[in-house]
């Protein structure tokens, strides 16, 4: 069963409420599903880079975690790129994408980041788009920016799903290397308490905080711009494993990741009085 089997099979079975929020470049439906009742509200999302589609498979244990407040997952927000990563090219359907795929190697489409038609998704979104120290502007594996901010499908269906939702925080997990990035030049009112909070995080997870210089246009950066809510990166599994990270690094990474969400909503819950 691939990823994209396994995370539709995991919606069509979920008894709680749940939505489709788009379709992916190929097609494929982009799912969400919801887990706790109240407030706080936040959102979940995995596998925004097609290699890191291990991700997904945490999605379905915060399911299972019971949780204080509401917390919406979307499980697979890069069908097709996981797929590529998992799969490779037959799991791409005849088209102008397929051909443009051939021209990389096995091992490129294995590490695959993006969309299908190359663009990484996490820097599609409209935080100071385009000014990224490690933008690109040509299709490919990863670090491409896309022709405007929300050019893709998927950055447009999960900033739709969070504009109409309003969560009070979110959480974005990647892979790899085991650490927690949290700011975005909040403003002097908001930095300490999105500290605290990912301090929680820090708690809950093990992993240590880390800043970066020059990295934008990401679904957390813009949360914490445009939303003015706190966001999460949470880069899980070790740096030791490589990409894609495959059942070998799922137990380290549920052990680890299990707890957050129910930690931070408890969190923002005390934060915001709630
Ligand atoms: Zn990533």
């Amino acid at each position: 069963m691939d990823i994209y089997e396994r995370i539709s099979e995991f919606y069509e079975t979920a008894n709680t409420e749940k939505q489709t929020i788009g379709k992916s470049l190929l097609g494929r439906e982009l799912y969400a599903v919801k887990t706790g009742e109240g407030s706080p509200v936040g959102i979940a999302v995995y596998a925004v880079h097609g290699r890191e589609f291990i991700t997904a498979r945490l999605a379905l244990e915060h399911f299972e975690t019971p949780i204080t407040g509401t917390l919406w997952l979307v499980p697979l927000v890069n069908p097709d790129g996981a797929l590529v990563s998992e799969r490779g090219l037959e799991s791409v359907p005849n088209g102008a994408e397929r051909e443009w795929l051939k021209t990389f190697s096995e091992n490129q489409l294995r590490l695959w980041k993006a969309n299908a038609r190359g663009v990484d998704l996490n820097v599609n979104f409209d935080a100071d788009w385009g000014t990224g120290v490690k933008n690109v502007r040509e299709a490919g594996g990863e670090n491409y920016i896309g022709q405007s901010p929300f050019s893709e499908p998927e950055t447009r269906a999960l900033k739709n799903f969070t504009e109409k939702i309003r969560p009070q925080y979110t959480l974005s997990y990647h892979t790899k290397g085991e650490e927690i990035y949290w700011y975005y030049y909040q403003s002097l009112r908001t930095c300490p308490r999105d500290k605290r909070l990912a301090e929680t995080i820090s708690r809950s997870t093990g992993y240590p905080l880390k800043r970066t210089k020059g990295s934008v246009g990401g679904y957390k950066d813009w949360c914490i711009k445009t939303l003015k809510i706190p966001a999460f990166t949470i880069e899980t599994g070790n740096d030791g494993l490589s990409h894609p990270i495959g059942d070998e690094g799922l137990e380290d990474i549920i052990e680890k990741n299990r707890n957050t969400p129910r930690a931070l909503s408890a969190a923002v819950a005390r934060e915001l009085g709630i």
